[in-house]
């Protein structure tokens, strides 16, 4: 085979492989948002055949034979193809080495677990879904070991979600965090208290609060050719390709803050995804480099800027404007600290800023203890009230609020907790990076985000996948990823 035959079938196999792509994108998209209920079912069997589809056309001598050609011969590629080729091999590893039956039933039971949990979450019945949340266990532990049976299970996941991170990573990032996080915690919960939010939670009529999210993207300079906003149950941003993100947000009469923050950290993913450049469009490296960098964009937009002291106060007369008699009485200050109330409370979801990490570490440590061992399946929700009376005060009343909130176990996802976490911490070193680039801040007081934009464009997004998020903290911060920074930060936030 000559390299530009090589090249030419691997575009091919690409291009095929983004096409599938796109098309169950939109179908899950679909599915989440307006699809009438009763599509389920036949969605559910057409996105099964869609991905076999996909696992025949990639898994396969041919593709095994030309993504070791084509590495083998990595001097003649130029970057594109090279980072195509390199993420290619990985994914192939990955999955080939389970075999397929396995893969397929893995697959239906995700799909049964995950509606299991739907209902034992409402009815408040750990029990019911405790066996299917078994069987996925036993199942991951046995894919970690077709993939690397050198490695400890856990780690196998925690590398998949953010590529390079281990436990022992993990561990030395958290203890950062509970050294210097868990005492201003104690210190910070005790004085919110005193913040009144009250008013947050007043009746906030929905059409209204569309007009808001309306008025935020266009705050963010979201294109408003290349992305559309719905409403579904969970917010969630998918990026089809950089001239089509969609992302929802979801309303809560009752509850200003929800969908406010919402748009904003759904913007933000969605803002890295439209900034991507152009070249790579159509070679699957046009998404985040990994989830935590994702993470990192999403939490910048909705705390750094979204929380701060500027941009409460810019956006408060429009908040104002649309809410006369709700907000009559409200000051910008009163605002600025209603969204900023440090409270222990039992969901991870609506958590504050200061207490959101020690959610997301009790997770981790759960995770660690049930893949090392330590802990069986039945053992979950008293391991689960035993962390948060012993992390945040509180005991979960029931476990609806308590074990069963999170959709992510239901559906095999562990090792993707910890992802959060780190995402808000790197996006408080950036902003220490841009800060020192210029003065964003005070772009921020007048609602002009287009400097912040380009830097973040120029530093992050453009690149897509095609640096690794090492190169991207050495590139935007001339360092690497230091979660000092961000204790730094929440410690001169919230001691103020
Ligand atoms: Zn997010």
């Amino acid at each position: 085979m000559k390299i530009d035959e090589a090249i030419g079938k691997l575009k091919e196999l690409q291009a095929r492989q983004v096409a599938y792509n796109q098309a169950m994108s939109m179908l899950s998209f679909d599915g989440s948002t307006s699809a009438p209920k009763n599509s389920f079912e036949c969605r559910g069997r057409t996105l099964s055949f869609l991905s076999g589809e996909v696992y025949k056309s990639f898994i396969n001598k041919e593709t095994d034979d030309l993504l070791n050609y084509l590495l083998e011969n990595k001097d003649s590629l130029d970057q594109i193809t090279f980072r195509i080729a390199e993420e290619g091999r990985e994914e192939f590893d990955k999955i080939s080495r389970i075999p397929m039956q396995e893969f397929m039933e893995f697959m239906q039971l995700q799909n049964d677990a995950n509606h299991v949990w739907e209902t034992a979450k409402l009815s408040n019945d750990f029990a019911s879904f405790e066996p299917y949340l078994a069987k996925i266990v036993d199942f991951k532990k046995r894919f970690a070991n077709y993939r690397d049976p050198q490695k400890k299970p856990y780690n196998v996941f925690l590398d998949d979600f953010e590529k390079g991170y281990s436990m022992d990573d993990y561990d030395a990032f958290f203890s950062v965090l509970k050294e210097n996080i868990v005492p201003l915690i104690h210190e910070a919960v005790p004085r919110g208290k005193s913040i009144n939010d009250g008013f947050m939670k007043i009746s906030y009529p929905v059409d209204k609060q569309r007009l808001l999210s309306k008025k935020l993207v266009s705050i963010m300079r979201l294109d408003p050719d290349s992305f559309a906003m719905a409403e579904s149950e969970h917010p969630f941003t998918m990026g089809i390709n950089k001239k089509d993100v969609r992302f929802t947000t979801h309303y809560y009469e009752n509850n200003l803050a929800s969908a406010f923050y919402s748009t904003i950290h759904e913007g933000g993913h969605a803002l890295y995804e439209l900034n991507t450049a152009d070249e790579l469009i159509y070679t699957g490296l046009d998404s985040g480099a990994s989830l935590g960098m994702h993470e990192s964009q999403s939490r910048f937009y909705e705390n750094m800027i979204g929380r701060s002291r500027e941009f409460t106060s810019y956006i408060h007369p429009h908040i104002r404007g649309l809410f006369p008699s709700q907000f009559a009485d409200v000051t910008a200050d009163a605002f600025y600290r209603a969204v900023n109330k440090p409270e222990a409370t039992l969901v991870r979801v609506e958590a504050d800023e200061l207490t959101y990490s020690l959610h997301v570490m009790i997770r981790y440590e759960i995770e660690r203890m049930l893949f090392n061992g330590d802990i069986n399946v039945a053992a979950l929700p008293g391991t689960w009230n035993e962390k948060y009376r012993e992390y945040l005060g509180v005991t979960p009343p029931d476990d609806s609020t308590g074990v069963l909130q999170d959709v992510h176990w239901s559906e095999g996802m562990f090792g993707y907790f910890p992802t959060y976490a780190l995402g808000s911490a790197i996006a408080a070193q950036l902003a220490a990076s841009m800060g020192k680039a210029f003065d964003y801040k005070s772009d921020v007081s007048q609602g002009d985000l287009s400097r912040v934009n380009a830097w973040m464009t120029d530093k992050v997004h453009r690149h897509g996948q095609l640096l690794k998020p090492k190169e991207i903290m050495e590139f935007a911060c001339g360092e690497p990823f230091n979660p000092r920074y961000y204790c730094g930060y929440l410690i001169s936030k919230y001691s103020e």
